[in-house]
């Protein structure tokens, strides 16, 4: 049977999933849901044996029902090739009693190249699909990866602009660098002064705007996010859930059918929610362990039901996970809500006037299979201090944060399922932060310094994504407020 893709805001907004990856986002600021998760048609022994891009055919066939075989391998061959520094793709790392999975082999060292590699292929060809004859442009809010990884997917993609906004004084140093050398001459980089929400509420009030949508369209151009809103972004990130599982199955770590735990490192909710959607789909996890930073909203949601963002935005040295309204919880509380567009409609509704919103004991009982917690600035440089003394393992900060609320989650539970952290991004990315965790004696060296002392000390090889920005020439330098955001995309495109 194929899947639907419905509104959670309004069920009656149906897509196709080439049209719901075009489109992004639902109208009324709807995020677009599977209407049913099909069940993994090979098993899990069968799987184990799988390549990554094996396994990722095997999981996106079922959830994208309208590409053919050929399309689907087509886009996944494109997507999962030299471009990662491994063939593996995600390899399994066991350390310091936990599998790390290594999520940031791709080219610019996070986990957001493991969808962000693929998506432009699933929207071009979704495009043709769909005869669609406009432009796409992709407009995207980043809290500092996703950014940089959908720069590099997009650059010189015919048919396709991308314009990122990121938060000026919101990101780590190597992050900005990262961006603001882009080259392509489709590709469009904006510092805003306010933080990422104000980021993706500019990016959502575009999206949702009809008459900037018929201008566009005169103008022979249509928006498509490259955010997790998109679901083209959260399927392919099921697949490292699978692939992980079954590795663990290969090499003899669990059986079959065992269950294990996994811990990621939150933001947005994307990466935790497709960890959901694969068990959804017969992956056997039993516990989703959602690690937060200082921004620690969703921890108080779990333990009290209350979703509240009114509070002072902290600046971490996890950068990525400084969100405080994370999108992709949206299309939790939908479900957890029993598919009731109406009820979500209100929460949601009550999210963007009063800026929080309480859940009913009855939706409270449907999150038993999460666990929040979250960690301090200080908590998470002992632990990257602690793996690197104790196994020689180097961990970026939001790897940390997660590290940090797994050791939590032990001592609060005594549970010992094997268990799988999300590791989003390489501490090349957050050298700074990373050096200084492990020595304060590293605070006064310059960034690229302390990239040559991170390899002297790891033994870990520089990243290209590192090499590559060393000397690299700077090309974006726009910025502007965050209410004028429309503004500077109506000045791109000439509107
Ligand atoms: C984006 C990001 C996160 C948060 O992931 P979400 O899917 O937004 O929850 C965590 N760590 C890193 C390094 C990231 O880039």
């Amino acid at each position: 049977m194929d899947v639907t893709y419905k509104s959670t805001r309004n069920s009656s907004e149906t897509a196709t999933a080439s049209q719901a990856i075009l489109k992004g986002l639902a109208e009324r600021g709807g995020l677009f849901v599977p209407d049913h998760i099909p069940a993994l048609d090979v098993s899990l022994e069968t799987l184990a044996k799988m390549s990554y891009k094996q396994v990722a055919y095997e999981v996106m066939k079922l959830m994208f029902t309208d590409f053919t075989e050929e399309e689907l391998k087509h886009c996944i061959d494109g997507a999962y090739d030299k471009k990662f520094d491994t063939e593996l793709i995600a390899p399994l790392v066991s350390k310091a009693g936990a599998h790390y999975l290594e999520l940031f082999h791709g080219a610019t060292i996070a986990f957001k190249d493991m969808a962000l590699s693929i998506l432009p292929y699933l929207l071009v060809t979704a495009a043709k699909k769909n005869n669609v004859k406009n432009d796409i442009v992709i407009l995207t809010a980043t809290s500092g990866d996703t950014g940089k990884a959908a720069l590099a997917g997009f650059a010189d993609v015919p048919g396709t602009k991308i314009i990122v906004f990121y938060p000026k004084n919101g990101v780590s140093p190597i992050q900005e660098k990262q961006m603001v050398t882009q080259k392509g001459n489709n590709t469009y980089v904006v510092g805003i002064v306010g933080n990422f929400d104000d980021a993706q509420t500019g990016v959502k009030n575009m999206f949702s705007d009809k008459a900037l949508a018929e201008e566009m369209d005169r103008a022979g151009y249509q928006f498509s996010s490259a955010n997790s809103i998109n679901i083209g972004r959260l399927v392919p990130q099921m697949v490292y859930y699978v692939y992980a599982y079954t590795r663990l199955v290969a090499d003899g770590t669990i059986s079959v059918g065992e269950p294990i735990n996994v811990v990621v490192p939150t933001g947005n909710f994307g990466n935790i929610l497709a960890a959901y959607y694969a068990k959804e789909m017969g992956l056997p996890i039993a516990k989703f362990i959602c690690a937060s930073n200082e921004n620690k909203v969703l921890y108080d949601f779990f333990a009290t039901g209350v979703y509240d963002k009114n509070r002072d935005f902290i600046l971490t040295s996890s950068p990525s996970m400084d969100i405080l309204i994370s999108s992709n919880l949206e299309r939790l509380i939908y479900r957890i809500a029993g598919e009731d567009s109406e009820k979500n409609n209100q929460l949601m509704q009550a999210l963007t006037k009063e800026g929080k919103y309480e859940i009913t004991g009855e939706m409270r009982a449907k999150l038993s299979l999460f666990y929040g917690n979250y960690a301090s600035e200080q908590e998470t440089a002992a632990t990257i201090k602690r793996v690197y003394t104790s196994d020689h393992y180097i961990m970026d900060t939001h790897t940390a944060v997660a590290a940090t609320v797994y050791d939590k989650y032990v001592k609060d539970t005594g549970d010992k399922t094997p268990t799988v952290i999300a590791s989003t991004a390489s501490p090349y990315k957050f050298t700074r932060s990373v050096m200084e965790a492990i020595d304060t004696k590293y605070a006064s060296q310059s960034d690229f310094a302390l990239v040559d002392e991170l390899n002297r000390i790891s033994g870990v090889t520089i990243p290209q994504a590192i090499e590559d920005i060393r000397s690299a020439e700077i090309l974006h330098d726009t910025v502007c407020d965050k209410a004028e955001m429309e503004q500077t995309v109506r000045d791109i495109l000439k509107l």
